[in-house]
């Protein structure tokens, strides 16, 4: 074991790095289960401005057909509007982007499934080199080039929505590891007793627990063992239907119901183990946390529990700056990258 003591003292080890800059703009596009995002990223964005012009968004089609023309219709439509270099595609699913196919599952997206060969398939259609990868990866090198992880060394960024999404920028550069499955951080068992079952059929990962889902699960659970008054006050006063959701938990907590406070305690505390365990393999300088969630993450509860769990405490635990956005400007960054 190392002595903690010595990485507490010593912030700043590394020297951070040079910020990756756009040279010409740059086509960056998201692709999500009902929605596709499509802008420029310019390269020449004054400082602290959004770095995306032109946003377009278009319904995600189910035909495949319908869903390759949608989006030359919308590359072709932004390259009227500027010299476009390459066009960045980010989307879900575990993606070979080196040859730009898709690996894994598209899950909710039944277009991608005779689309593997996307990077081909649209370099035909609008005659640009086309870079494809996955979305978290995207989004985490949108934060570390333009947003909240800018000069990091070693970075990671989770997304907390419906799943946890995870991206790792390693040594300045995006880490994809062997195969392409690097950064599935939402799949770290963080229980050995078969509490929950993952979306990815394994048992207990961090998923089950830190997402949304997973938020939704502890409720439920915190619900049915409160006490008989309690469960039935908290049903009433925040609940549609008896159904304990998401919404209702952030309303109890935000109106300072005991077991409402109780839930959020508890998924900072499931978060924070995550978080541990993957600082204690990876030594980041920064963290970034976005997605849908992270607005009702407490950073300062959720830095002092990760903390606890850490050998290092000298890293940064921050925001995600770019929102929805950080899978466009990763894309479009990454697209520059490959072209090197
Ligand atoms: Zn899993």
């Amino acid at each position: 074991m190392k002595d903690t003591a010595i990485a507490k003292n010593n912030p700043q080890p590394f020297p951070m790095t040079e910020r990756t800059l756009l040279t010409q703009p740059t086509v960056g596009i998201d692709i999500g289960g009902t929605k596709i995002n499509a802008a420029i990223v310019v390269p020449d964005a004054p400082a602290g401005e959004d770095c995306w012009r032109s946003l377009l968004n278009a319904h995600t089609p189910a035909d495949s057909e319908t869903f390759l023309r949608t989006l030359s219709d919308m590359i072709n439509q932004l390259k009227q509007e500027s010299p476009i270099q390459a066009v960045g595609i980010a989307t879900a699913g575990v993606v070979d982007s080196i040859h730009g196919q898709i690996l894994g599952s598209t899950g909710n997206m039944p277009a991608l499934t005779h689309l593997r060969n996307l990077k081909e398939r649209v370099e035909a259609e609008v005659q640009l080199p086309v870079h494809v990868e996955n979305d978290a990866n995207a989004a985490a090198y949108g934060e570390w080039c333009y947003g909240a992880a800018q000069g990091a060394r070693n970075m990671f960024a989770i997304t907390l929505g419906t799943g946890v999404g995870m991206g790792i920028v390693f040594n300045g550069q995006m880490y994809r590891g062997s195969h392409f499955y690097a950064g599935e951080g939402g799949h770290i068992a963080i229980s050995y007793r078969r509490e929950r079952k993952c979306t990815c059929g394994r048992w207990d990962c961090w998923e089950a627990f830190a997402s949304g889902t997973g938020l939704q699960k502890t409720a439920e659970l915190a619900v049915e063992a409160a006490t008989e008054t309690a469960q039935a006050e908290f049903k009433a006063k925040y609940c549609t239907n008896e159904e304990v959701t998401t919404y209702a938990v952030i309303a109890a907590w935000k109106d300072g119901n005991p077991i409402g406070h109780q839930i959020m305690d508890e998924w900072h505390h499931h978060i924070a183990v995550g978080l541990g365990s993957l600082i204690n393999v990876m030594d980041p300088d920064m963290i970034v946390v976005g997605g849908g969630l992270a607005q009702f993450v407490n950073f300062d509860l959720l830095l002092e529990r990760t903390r606890e769990r850490s050998m290092s405490a000298a890293f940064n635990l921050v925001p995600a700056t770019l929102g929805n956005y950080a899978g466009i400007v990763g894309a479009a960054y990454l697209a520059q990258e490959a072209q090197r």
